[in-house]
């Protein structure tokens, strides 16, 4: 039976890592930190994200600016206003949730987010510095997701790595950063022959898909470390992940549930890019 990966837990530790250091800047530098999030429209969905988004910067002792924008925004009004929060030195961090409204193109907005504010780490500056190695922000599921691993005391090194998904926000950086940590990386998607022979190879298996419980018990590696970045709803309308959690946990080492798995990290992570950029922005190590 696989030892379970507590998000809730390692997410609550980073958060008071965060917390700590903010209080510190806040003393030592009188910086408050601040993060702008910028919501369009009525997506319910979204609304949850912004709400926990805030009380994540409450809890950790950050100011939050929230900009509620009405679903006929345009795109110039949104452009003008992330220009505005650029400029603004109370602003450290800028986050537009996504998905915008049809009418708003997403690119033209994050190209448009200074990419030392972009704490989500969308820019294709950011991105390219992933990449390379010289980041300053990291994507947050996918930062996440290395803490979680971390967190087992299971070292990446030479291990085989599975990654089942390749999105921009979580499959691809995924793969980068497991490489980084010198992991040995297959990157699979939906045209990818033989998944199971893959999975099965994985000593470290990530799978961010959005398909429920589509990766069983059987597709697993004895002992092998499981990520399940997926949100997903099963037949029953409960939430659930990409991995069939049941039949999967009887044969990882490690897995992480959902609920209180990556989902928790994610905000976590946010925090802790926030407080990146605030210190970058102020000179500060
Ligand atoms: P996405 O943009 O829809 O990408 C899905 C990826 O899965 C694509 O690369 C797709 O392949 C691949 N895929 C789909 N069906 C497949 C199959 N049958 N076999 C192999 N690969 C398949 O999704 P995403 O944004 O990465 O999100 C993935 C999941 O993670 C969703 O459930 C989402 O809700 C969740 N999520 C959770 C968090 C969190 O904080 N916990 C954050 C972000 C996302 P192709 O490229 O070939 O189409």
């Amino acid at each position: 039976m696989a030892q379970i990966i507590d998000g809730k837990a390692v997410s609550a530790a980073v958060k008071e890592e965060v917390a700590q250091e903010a209080a510190r800047l806040k003393e030592e530098n009188g910086l408050k930190v601040g993060l702008a999030v910028v919501i369009v429209g009525n997506n319910s969905a979204s609304r949850v994200y912004v709400n926990n988004k805030k009380k994540a910067c409450e809890a950790v002792g950050f100011q939050s600016y929230e900009y509620a924008l009405d679903e006929n925004t345009t795109q110039e009004q949104l452009l003008d206003l992330v220009d505005v929060l650029n400029r603004d030195d109370k602003v450290n961090g800028i986050l537009v949730q996504l998905p915008l409204p049809e009418h708003i193109d997403e690119k033209a907005v994050i190209n448009a987010i200074s990419p030392e504010k972009d704490v989500d780490a969308f820019h294709p500056v950011n991105v390219g510095k992933i990449m390379i190695g010289e980041y300053s922000f990291l994507p947050c599921t996918p930062a996440g997701v290395m803490r979680l691993i971390e967190s087992t005391g299971v070292d990446i090194t030479g291990k085989n790595c599975v990654v089942v998904g390749r999105s921009n926000i979580v499959g691809k950086p995924q793969a980068m950063l497991l490489l980084q940590k010198n992991g040995t990386v297959t990157i699979c998607h939906s045209k990818t022959k033989d998944l199971k022979e893959k999975c099965l190879s994985a000593d470290i298996l990530v799978v961010a898909i959005g398909r429920a419980k589509f990766i069983t018990g059987d597709m697993i590696k004895e002992g092998a470390v499981v990520i399940d970045v997926g949100m997903d709803r099963d037949e029953n309308g409960k939430l659930c992940g990409d991995v069939d959690f049941e039949s999967a946990e009887k044969r990882a080492g490690y897995i992480t549930p959902v609920p209180g798995g990556v989902g928790p990290m994610t905000i976590a992570m946010l925090m802790k890019n926030t407080l990146t950029a605030a210190k970058q922005q102020a000179g500060i190590e």
